[in-house]
């Protein structure tokens, strides 16, 4: 399999380092709000590589995805809504494992809370690796990564390294290329935020040191294969944690990195929440939409493009999949027996057209190409009568193993088996519940509820209103 590898800017032939197992290590959801589709891109992404390198190329897979459960953003937010930071997390850890459960997302070996202990000792030990090899120093409580220690600095961001500001330095986690600073590794708190000391002093890890000291305590040290996320992380983020792993350990970190562009709102807009113009996988499928058109609409264009989200192209996407789902329909009605040299053919050029696009770099919209041009074959054979049961099998067989991969089918069944949900009649319901919570009138708004929930749905009510999801 072919990958780009945004390290070296090149597409390179992939294979793990180690035997047949592949390493690989996904940033995860910050866990202070309900991920939204743009991270979900991301995420379905990444199970796409994950599926392919699993089921295609036959590969053991080891993949970490941590919950980034501590940084300045959980902190802010947990304090705003008045919960011990753990407490507040666990909500969208929640809330995640549902989102990633409706889209199908496989799961993950290893799902590491930063603030586990474990981890935090990980940490802990790696700040204090990189003290002890100079790359370290303290300041008001806090200790920074003095980025002129490290000749590679800048290596994946391919940083100039003229424009770097020798002794100035960052506190925040977030910040741009032209801010190349000294970064925190373990920052000092006030009394209000949560606090650890394991040896480094009292304080809390910095973002990256986060990611760098999980992926080698989970995947069995350096170098790792495959380390990906969302394009926004390339810096200061991914150069942050090779700095950090490679200052701590003296080897090469990861040998491949991945990144997904960005979904785009209609405008051209990043889809982020301080720009405002968020959308979660619920406020999608409180549309009406199936999970498994925004599925397909999150691979439909190639990762490393970006994707211009519109509510069209989710209709567009139902529709495409409901001609899957109906070719495999009428395949139950051939009764004839044995097979047609022209129909197998098709499938197994199918099959191997399949596998050379997803061995492309992943070319997500080229393999459903070759998926719709087999549905086009089997139709066209069935109107002709030139099918038999033994082509039913083989065409049932290459279905099954696209979806393998892209798991746009599974979650279309997953979809239909669920209990058919009109949507307007459930907002005219909460609406009608909220009039009699307003007029004190709280035995009909039990009565509302208890007949939503018979009927499948569960209400769940917030500061920012009642939201319904599916038992
Ligand atoms: P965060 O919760 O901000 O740490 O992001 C989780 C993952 O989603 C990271 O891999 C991000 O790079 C990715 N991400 C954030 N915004 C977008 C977006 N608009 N499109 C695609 N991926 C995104
Ligand atoms: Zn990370």
């Amino acid at each position: 399999m072919r990958l780009y590898n945004t390290l070296t800017r090149s597409e390179e032939p992939f294979a793990p380092l180690r035997g047949q197992q592949v390493r690989m290590y996904t940033c995860g959801l910050t866990v202070y709000a309900r991920g939204h589709i743009g991270n979900f891109r991301t995420f379905v992404c990444l199970d796409v590589l994950r599926r392919a390198l699993k089921y295609l190329e036959g590969y053991d897979v080891r993949q970490v995805m941590n919950y980034t459960d501590v940084d300045d953003r959980t902190i802010v937010e947990s304090q705003k809504a008045g919960q011990p930071l753990r407490e507040y997390t666990d909500q969208y850890i929640a809330a995640y494992l549902e989102d990633a459960a409706t889209l199908g997302l496989e799961i993950v070996e290893e799902t590491p809370r930063a603030t586990d202990e474990a981890n935090l000792r990980a940490m802990t030990e790696m700040v204090q690796a990189l003290e002890k090899n100079g790359h370290t120093y303290r300041s008001d409580g806090s200790i920074y990564f003095k980025i002129s220690t490290l000749p590679q600095y800048g290596q994946l961001a391919r940083l100039d390294h003229a424009g770097i500001k020798p002794g100035a330095r960052i506190d925040s986690d977030k910040y741009d290329k032209e801010n190349a600073r000294d970064f925190v590794l373990w920052k000092a708190t006030t009394p209000d935020e949560p606090t650890w000391d394991f040896g480094a002093g009292p304080g809390r890890p910095g973002w990256h040191i986060e990611c760098s000291a999980m992926a080698l305590r989970l995947l069995d040290g350096a170098p790792i294969d495959i380390h990906a996320g969302g394009v926004d992380l390339v810096f200061p983020h991914h150069e942050n944690e090779i700095a950090q792993a490679e200052g701590a350990t003296g080897e090469p970190f990861c040998r491949f990195w991945v990144h997904v562009e960005h979904l785009l709102m209609g405008e051209g807009e990043k889809m982020s929440k301080s720009v405002g113009n968020v959308f979660t996988v619920q406020d999608v499928l409180a549309k009406g939409v199936r999970a498994s058109a925004l599925r397909y609409v999150l691979l439909a264009v190639h990762y490393r493009k970006q994707l211009r989200f519109t509510w069209a192209s989710l209709a567009q996407a139902d529709e495409a999949l409901t001609r899957v789902m109906d070719c495999l329909a009428r395949l139950d009605a051939v009764t004839r027996a044995g097979a047609h040299d022209d129909l197998t053919a098709k499938v197994a050029s199918a099959r191997k057209g399949f596998a050379e696009m997803m061995a492309a770099d992943l070319n997500t919209p080229g393999a459903l190409g070759v998926m719709f041009e087999l549905v086009r074959a089997v139709n066209a054979a069935i109107d002709a009568g030139q099918i038999g049961a033994d082509d039913v099998t083989a065409i049932r067989d290459a279905f099954d193993g696209f979806d393998r991969v892209l798991g746009v089918i599974s979650v279309r069944r997953a979809d239909d088996a669920a209990p058919p949900v009109p949507v307007e009649g459930i907002e005219k319901c909460i609406d009608a519940r909220k009039a009699a919570r307003a007029r004190r009138d709280f035995g009909e708004a039990d009565r509302i509820r208890d007949e939503l929930a018979e009927r499948g749905i569960v209400l769940e009510d917030s500061a920012q209103g009642t939201r319904w999801k599916r038992k």
